[in-house]
């Protein structure tokens, strides 16, 4: 372990984990945001060794807090600016995908590493599981609900957007068991909705959220997004005050990634779109949504989630943060046991054939990074706002906030974080930085250990 990395760093590194040197850190800390979620660097396994070590693991009971991702690869049309679109809902795919799912939860549900220990929150994400019909979902709920062992309050999520979300589909979801609905809005302005590919207008939108939270049976969670195209500031707030009029339980306020071989990029630069707001701008967008929902009396259990009460509890994503063990089934889902990340055959030809044959999907597995659970650790606690320095030197064994004292000294320094009681908090400026700051504690961990680790440097945000 060498305390000292800062001083042989590179120039290249050092810009990377340092940022800039500014008076301005809310819009100029670092020139754009890096990477989406902030992580260590896994090694993946044969197929061979993924074979065997999937044979180990699953043999193997396991105790501890657990969730359940369920990946449901079938959206109705295709948003401009999504990373996770699979494929078209086509009733012919999505049956064949039913049948295969309800398959591969049962065959799972029968070994040890599925059936023990009591699961704490699901979530049913994709795509968009609303895509289903209402007797399919209510298939793959059913299996979910009857053969994994749920703790009694198990968060159930179910992600939709409105679009096509019919009371019988609402229906089925509550009589399963779902107790929170997660919906994709991005944004109630029709025009922006339709610039970028959603389908119901903002009316519509309202009018589905009237009613999921008229029906009172589970917490509404929403999903806003800021630094779209024709997005102003002041249209953002009306988005925000929008879904407080509506008494949404929970609201997530997502930034805009451009990925830079994304449609949405490829539309932009065809000038079919406008330039969204830039990072600089976003960040001016999040600090004035910061204040409203503080003003607002919301409470931000999470970096980019804020909650009106506790009834939203965002147990799921929190959970997931702090490296929890996790059982993914279906299509493209990603999941880890105590030691490996895997991940399930996204086309579905594969995935089908896998199931049908009585074998679990897996695609890839990786073995998980030596200091995991300190990686994990960081990102779980800086997406809360915080990193407190007792924990992470206890995790770590020895004084590990020794050798992070150069970055907090740089963070303080342009007012990005305070500390105090050994306890770092971020301030604004930091919050719209957490992604980057997470991943610079994790690569000044590794280089610390290698002083050869290159720190990786993602291609996000093509809007500046
Ligand atoms: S509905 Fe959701 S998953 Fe599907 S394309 Fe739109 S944003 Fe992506």
């Amino acid at each position: 372990m060498n305390i000292t990395w800062h001083r042989s760093l590179t120039e290249d590194k050092k810009k990377l984990i340092f940022g800039n040197e500014t008076e301005d850190s809310l819009t100029k800390a670092y020139d754009k945001k890096r990477t989406v979620h902030a992580g260590g660097k896994s090694t993946p396994l044969t197929p061979e060794d993924a074979g065997r070590e999937w044979m180990k693991a699953s043999m193997q009971p396991v105790s501890g807090e657990k969730l359940v991702y369920v990946n449901v690869p079938f959206c109705q049309t295709r948003c401009s600016y999504c990373g996770f679109f699979k494929n078209f809902a086509k009733p012919d795919m999505m049956e064949a995908f039913t049948n295969g799912i309800v398959r591969e939860i049962e065959d799972c549900a029968r070994l040890p590493h599925f059936s023990t220990g009591n699961i704490n929150a699901v979530y049913i994400g994709g795509g968009t599981p609303g895509a289903l019909d209402s007797e399919q979902i209510g298939r793959m709920l059913g299996a979910v609900r009857n053969s994994l062992p749920l703790a009694n309050d198990c968060e159930f999520t179910f992600e939709t957007r409105t679009f096509q979300l019919t009371d019988e589909k609402v229906d089925v979801c509550l009589n399963a068991g779902v107790n929170r609905f997660s919906i994709g809005v991005q944004s109630f302005d029709t025009r922006i909705r339709r610039a970028i590919g959603r389908v119901d207008d903002g009316e519509t939108v309202m009018k589905n959220i009237e009613r999921l939270k008229r029906i009172n049976e589970a917490a509404v969670s929403i999903d806003l997004m800021f630094g779209l195209p024709y997005q102003s500031e002041s249209d953002y707030i009306e988005d925000i005050l929008t879904a407080h009029s509506l008494e949404v339980d929970g609201m997530a306020l997502y930034q805009l990634n451009v990925f830079e071989d994304g449609r949405m990029n490829s539309q932009i630069k065809d000038e079919k779109l406008p330039k969204p707001a830039s990072t600089a701008q976003q960040a001016l967008f999040f600090l004035k949504a910061h204040q409203v929902m503080q003003n607002l009396g919301y409470l931000q259990p999470s970096m980019a989630h804020w909650v009106r009460d506790t009834r939203d509890r965002s147990l799921y994503n929190r959970m997931s943060k702090k490296g929890t063990l996790m059982h993914a089934f279906g299509a493209g889902a990603g999941g880890r046991t105590h030691s490996h990340g895997y991940f399930t055959h996204m086309a579905l030809e594969p995935y089908l054939g896998m199931v049908n044959a009585g074998r679990k999907p897996i695609m890839g597995m990786s073995l998980q990074a030596d200091r995991h659970r300190l990686h994990s650790l960081i990102t779980y606690q800086i997406d809360c706002g915080f990193l407190r320095l007792n924990d992470l030197d206890a995790e770590a064994g020895f004084s590990l906030s020794e050798v992070f004292e150069p970055l907090f000294e740089s963070w303080r320094k342009r007012r990005m974080i305070t500390l105090a009681d050994r306890t770092l908090k971020l301030t604004p400026s930091g919050q719209f930085w957490y992604v980057n700051m997470a991943q610079s504690l994790i690569d000044v961990l590794e280089i610390a250990y290698d002083s050869e680790y290159s720190p990786a440097a993602g291609r996000v945000a093509g809007q500046n």
